[in-house]
């Protein structure tokens, strides 16, 4: 029997679900889970109203933008090259990730939702035809 390989296809799927990298096979609500979980465990639910979230998250936001700090964009790019900067990076990111959802979740925001829902605006508000290439603000363009 021919296995389908379209990317899509569940034998594709079981078959090389190993290699795929985490993005690929992890859900917003999976994350959601298991911060609530983590949270839940710690009796935490105290402390995570959301201005203290708010705070966390541009508190972690400031965190990736650290090593960047006087640097050009020709070391920034050398600095992502490096595998331990990169992977402090992606900590700090992951950092804000963890207090987006956590806020998102405290507070029942459906965030994919919002997200889809602020692209659209978005693709509104930035045309192809006006913003291609441009970098102006959309009550700019
Ligand atoms: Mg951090």
């Amino acid at each position: 029997m021919a296995v389908c390989k379209h990317p899509s296809s569940k034998e594709y799927l079981n078959k090389y679900f190993h290699l795929m990298r985490m993005d690929d096979k992890t859900s917003i609500q999976q994350l959601k889970d298991k911060i609530k979980k983590y949270c839940d465990e710690r009796d935490w639910d105290q402390f995570h109203n959301a201005k203290e979230l708010s705070t966390a998250l541009i508190l972690e936001a400031a965190e990736i933008l650290e090593p960047f700090r006087f640097k050009s964009e020709k070391e920034v790019e050398e600095f992502l090259n490096n595998s331990r900067n990169k992977e402090e990076v992606s900590e700090e990111m992951a950092d804000v990730l963890y207090f987006l959802l956590r806020l998102s979740q405290r507070y029942d925001i459906d965030i994919s939702e919002a997200f889809h829902r602020k692209m659209k605006k978005n693709e509104k508000r930035y045309p192809v035809e006006k913003a291609k290439g441009s970098n102006k603000k959309y009550n700019e363009l």
